[in-house]
């Protein structure tokens, strides 16, 4: 009997250590990426440079009833007056959509999901004009869709990305950073530090947020005097973000190593950003939130 306690004590403790081996280090490295955030006029003076986007738009690319809501994999447009068009996130491809939703079936209950389609059957020729990409962080159900889209587009767009998500990767994020690495994708230049700009793409500012994962990245994108506020993951629906509601042990320690210090100061940012009324702040997994928020729908 005393042999059998032993045995499994020896046992629980090879599994913490495992479990410690394995999950310490991304804990470590999400924690370490904490840049200082912008103030308000920082993120208002995207507002008035010259030649900023004409519309920003959104296509949802699936949806999948949780118990708790709709959960949209929604992918974002930004279009200029000379027909560039920068895109915020990819979604995924019909087989992946289904694949990436039994998971969420089997842990949260949730119905099967319902693909809409990947972007490019989304988009149609609206791909050719796509000259600039970015990811809000890049886990496999925002970065997937750049498989289908690289297939019918070919080179000509490039990637924006801060050193955080170009550089750091942990095991839930790498299969999406060498989706990225290895897609038609060209590295694209941000300039600036805080919010960072892309030259060729006015009224855009990109800010490195970790918390959610090491790349997380906000993009602000200024659409006629509104400010529209990319939160990433940093929650999956609206409500959690005005309401100061993290995701909880399980999903923040081991699934997903998330830095929890760092999320509860952006959903306070967010939270207070989104009451001026020039911002609004949009949860890509919340669609139903978006569809409310007054941002148009693209339809081919
Ligand atoms: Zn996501």
């Amino acid at each position: 009997m005393r042999a059998l306690v032993k045995v499994l004590m020896v046992l629980v403790l090879l599994c913490l250590v495992l479990v410690g081996f394995f999950l310490v280090p991304p804990h470590l490295q999400v924690r370490g990426v904490e840049p200082p955030l912008p103030d308000d006029a920082q993120l208002r003076a995207l507002l008035s440079v010259d030649n900023g986007p004409v519309s920003v738009r959104f296509v949802n690319t699936s949806t999948q009833q949780l118990p708790t809501g709709r959960l949209g994999h929604v992918v974002l447009l930004a279009e200029w007056a000379n027909g560039n068009v920068l895109m915020l996130d990819a979604g995924m491809d019909r087989a992946n959509a289904i694949e990436f939703g039994r998971l969420m079936e089997t842990a949260l209950g949730a119905d099967p999901a319902v693909p809409h389609g990947n972007i490019v059957e989304l988009l149609g020729d609206k791909i050719q004009r796509i000259v600039g990409v970015g990811f809000t962080h890049l886990h496999i159900d925002h970065t997937q869709g750049i498989e289908p889209f690289c297939e019918a587009r070919g080179p000509g767009a490039r990637v924006y990305q801060t050193s955080w998500q170009a550089e750091l990767h942990n095991f839930n994020t790498e299969q999406g950073a060498s989706i990225v690495a290895n897609s038609c994708l060209q590295p694209g230049a941000l300039s600036g530090e805080g919010i960072m700009t892309i030259d060729d793409l006015p009224g855009v500012g990109v800010v490195g947020l970790g918390g959610h994962t090491p790349g997380s990245t906000l993009f602000a994108i200024a659409d006629k005097g509104r400010l529209w506020l990319v939160s990433g993951d940093t929650t999956n629906t609206k409500t959690d973000l005005l309401t100061n509601t993290g995701k909880g042990f399980l999903y923040s320690y081991l699934l997903v190593p998330e830095n929890t210090t760092r999320t509860e100061e952006l959903r306070l940012w967010f939270a207070r950003l989104d009451s001026n009324p020039d911002m609004t702040v949009i949860v890509p997994h919340d669609v139903g939130d978006i569809e409310a928020s007054g941002m148009l729908e693209f339809t081919r």
